[in-house]
């Protein structure tokens, strides 16, 4: 893939700033200043589209759940393996402009382009370009862009674009293009997977213009489905000439105004997609007509003052200040930005590991939602997270299908990655039997309502999965005499995907213990607080008095390996039984060793970890552990760790922060903060880390400050990095809105909003009613 080139951008605290163009950045930066609302995505391409080599940019338009699929070609095949593909879509790409003038037509590769500079605005979520364009004849342009994903209307992106010539001379023409013709870029350079898809996915019904406006509308090939995109504008110029055309797959719509000094030409382009996931597909073409008459009507101030409202809102709660280190407060700012823009927020879409911003992982959903993401929206914007636990509650129907498949015969497993609920992954090692994800889905749904008090959801909707999750756990073990009777689960991958198919893993079978626990607490609570809709549940599931009970031994008696020589739990089973790894094998460069360097094997019989896998556990539940013994696991596997994958640092700095390390908690912060910002593992252009991102805010919040849940209380134990002079975070928690600020003064915590609330500090019950504040020494 692309060498990514050694930009740094500028560092400011609510921006990010590109200050040149450079074809080698530009990959790259497509994700960087990347848009979305959690609908829509659309990449950082530059307003003209430049048509590219596969290696320097991919345009990129998506809508959150839309993919096409195909037959998965397999050399060798076994029951139960997927056999449709799932691929986010790369859609028709509305976003193109093209300003003509003198003959020439404005190119940023080409043309004398001076003043370039490029502005992510992480506060109002808009970027913004402004440049000056000297042609050939020497005239000058200065040429104003601006483009944002409307948080306040999901079908709607917004493009205002400003063309102010700074000398009198022959017209400019605009053209604004809406082109169908696009394929996903995925195949030509992923080279790992052997399914499209291929060429051009989507075939076109209707392609139309009619006065400023043009529409399309197509169906993909596999999945049938049907998309559907508009864009309209609004000229403001004197003397303006329009004309418009529509072929096939591409419509245009020139406008071509005369020039004249310092006479600013504006133009507004009004972008509404929809698709047939939404709505009858008669119904589109209408609604995507009706989409751009309101814009139209409405104007482009009115769509962006909507817009920005709801993001002052998010930052209003979500914001995390650092005093004294800007470059990480950037970091965190643009992490949170993206995140935030990830989410679906429908109830019917998930989130992918990339966010809508590339074509990584073909738009999966993976963990990365459950177990990064979620705790941050739980404690920041509790609706986003609500919406993302409703897709998987929407798709337990697929994952109770896939359980059968794997042979349970009751129960729901989901799925390792997926768009539409159903498995997608190809590679059972370090696919399907990441059986965690089922008890990360459930750590989830049980920290959603003990943060929140959301009974209703438990009610409705949770209880429901943790106890069809449960059933699993109870299902795929057994009560072992090789172990005296505990119980095991064998065959399974843990988080770390440099040990597959292992006995015990230590972490899923932490996440399955608590789950049964939780599950059966669930039911209790529906038992006490809404007997009908408890029982009305338990019959619908058929739970059965000794079900229950089965959960509760299976969990009593869960497996934990342990190594009583090193006093550590062990990762798995088989964990030390495997060659001590040698560093000198990692060849030069290389961030990962499957695919191009090792067979799986030889990675998997090694004794050493991709990623934090035991110790995301020990994190998880570390109040279950004493610190002497979170000490010795943490030295042990931070000696094995490679992190290779972008999820590791993060967790590794929670438990350094835990246990006291906190120059090492610290760095592991600094690695994680900025990892898409300035590029560290070389892929941002596929699209962001969406887990990582999520993890450095977890990193200061339950990291730095030391947030986790004990015994139904939150709990403080914050330490200040050295660098920093300070840092400020608000944190919901039922209903109570918290506000965390640690500096070398010390300690405050305010409740800000809320009933009185009882909390604890480094362990000792504190209460605190709403205005007050406790101050603590550090
Ligand atoms: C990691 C997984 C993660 C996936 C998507 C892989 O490299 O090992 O834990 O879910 O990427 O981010």
């Amino acid at each position: 893939m692309p060498e990514a080139p050694n930009v740094i951008f500028p560092i400011e605290s609510w921006s990010v700033t590109e200050t040149s163009f450079s074809l080698g950045a530009n990959y790259r930066n497509e994700t960087t200043f990347a848009l979305s609302n959690g609908y829509l995505g659309t990449r950082g391409t530059q307003d003209e589209c430049m048509a590219l080599e596969v290696d320097t940019g991919l345009e990129g338009n998506f809508i959150n759940g839309f993919y096409d699929s195909e037959t998965i070609r397999y050399g060798e095949w076994n029951f139960g393996f997927p056999t449709r593909s799932q691929s986010l879509l790369n859609l028709p790409n509305p976003k193109k402009i093209l300003l003509t003038a003198d003959g020439e037509t404005l190119d940023l590769r080409q043309c004398d382009v001076t003043e370039y500079r490029r502005r992510l605005d992480l506060r109002d979520g808009a970027v913004s370009r402004t440049l000056l364009w000297t042609t050939r004849t020497g005239r000058r342009f200065r040429v104003e862009s601006e483009r944002f994903c409307s948080l306040d209307d999901k079908n709607v992106l917004a493009i205002r674009y400003a063309v102010t010539p700074l000398e009198n001379g022959a017209a400019v023409e605009i053209l604004s293009i809406l082109d169908a013709d696009v394929e996903n870029h995925t195949r030509k350079t992923n080279p790992l997977v052997d399914y499209g898809p291929f060429g051009r996915r989507v075939s076109q019904e209707q392609m139309e213009a009619r006065g400023n406006e043009l529409y399309y509308q197509g169906v993909t090939q596999g999945t049938g489905l049907h998309v559907a995109c508009g864009i309209s504008h609004t000229l403001l110029a004197r003397g303006a000439e329009t004309a418009c055309q529509a072929e096939a797959m591409c419509g245009q719509i020139s406008f071509t105004v005369p020039a004249a000094a310092e006479e600013r030409i504006e133009l507004c382009k009004y972008v509404a997609f929809t698709s047939s996931i939404d709505m009858e597909t008669d119904a589109m073409r209408a609604f995507v007509h009706d989409k751009l008459a309101t814009c139209v009507q409405q104007g482009y101030g009115v769509l962006r003052r909507a817009h920005t409202g709801h993001m002052h809102a998010f930052w209003e709660t979500a914001d995390v200040q650092i005093d004294g280190d800007e470059a990480a407060q950037q970091g965190i700012r643009f992490n949170l930005f993206h995140i935030m823009q990830a989410a679906g927020r429908d109830g019917r879409t998930g989130m992918g590991a990339k966010g809508l911003t590339g074509e990584g992982y073909e738009g999966h959903y993976f963990w990365d939602t459950e177990t990064y993401v979620l705790p941050v929206f739980t404690h920041t914007c509790p609706k986003l997270a609500k919406g993302l636990l409703m897709y998987r509650y929407r798709t337990l129907p697929q994952a109770r299908a896939r359980a059968r498949v794997l042979g349970h015969l009751t129960g729901a497993l989901y799925p390792w990655r997926t768009i539409n609920g159903e498995e997608a992954s190809t590679y059972f090692p370090l696919g399907t039997a990441q059986y965690h994800i089922n008890g990360d889905i459930a750590h989830a749904v049980w920290q959603y309502v003990e943060a929140t008090g959301d009974n209703a959801f438990l009610r409705d909707f949770g209880c429901e999965m943790l106890c069809e999750i449960a059933r699993v756990w109870a299902d795929v073990g057994c009560f072992s005499e090789a172990r005296d009777g505990k119980y095991c689960i064998c065959s399974v991958t843990g988080p770390d995907e440099y040990n597959a198919i292992v006995d015990n893993n230590f972490y899923t079978n932490l996440l399955a213990q608590e789950n049964l626990r939780n599950a059966l607490k669930a039911i209790n609570i529906l038992e006490q607080e809404e007997p009908e809709a408890g029982r009305a549940l338990l019959a619908r599931l058929e739970i059965t008095g000794d079900e229950q009970a089965l959960w509760r031994r299976v969990a009593d008696e869960m497996y934990l390996p342990h190594d009583g020589v090193r006093g550590v739990y062990l990762q798995d089973d088989g964990f030390l039984l495997r060659k001590p790894w040698d560093d000198s094998r990692i060849p030069p460069g290389k961030r990962h060793l499957l695919y191009e360097n090792f067979h799986p094997l030889f990675v998997y019989r090694q004794r050493m970890c991709k990623q934090a896998d035991a110790i995301l556990g020990l994190h998880l539940f570390s109040a279950r552990f004493t610190a002497e013994e979170l000490r010795r696991n943490y030295d042990f596997y931070q000696s094995v760790t490679l992190h290779h994958s972008s999820l590791s640092t993060s967790v590794f700095g929670m438990l350094a922060c835990r246990v006291g390390y906190a120059q090492q908690a610290y760095d592991y912060f600094c690695q994680s903060a900025r990892m898409d910002l300035d590029d560290c593992h070389r892929n941002v252009y596929a699209g962001i880390h969406a887990a990582n991102m999520a993890g450095t805010w977890l990193n200061i919040v339950q990291g730095f400050a030391g947030l986790r849940v004990k015994d139904g209380l939150i709990e403080f134990s914050p330490l200040l990095p050295e660098a920093w002079e300070g840092y400020r975070f608000r944190l919901l928690w039922r209903g109570a809105r918290l506000k965390v600020a640690v500096d070398r003064k010390g300690v405050c915590i305010k409740l800000e909003e809320g009933q009185a609330l009882d909390l604890l500090y480094r362990g000792w019950p504190r209460a605190l009613r709403e205005g007050e504040s406790i101050h603590e020494a550090l």
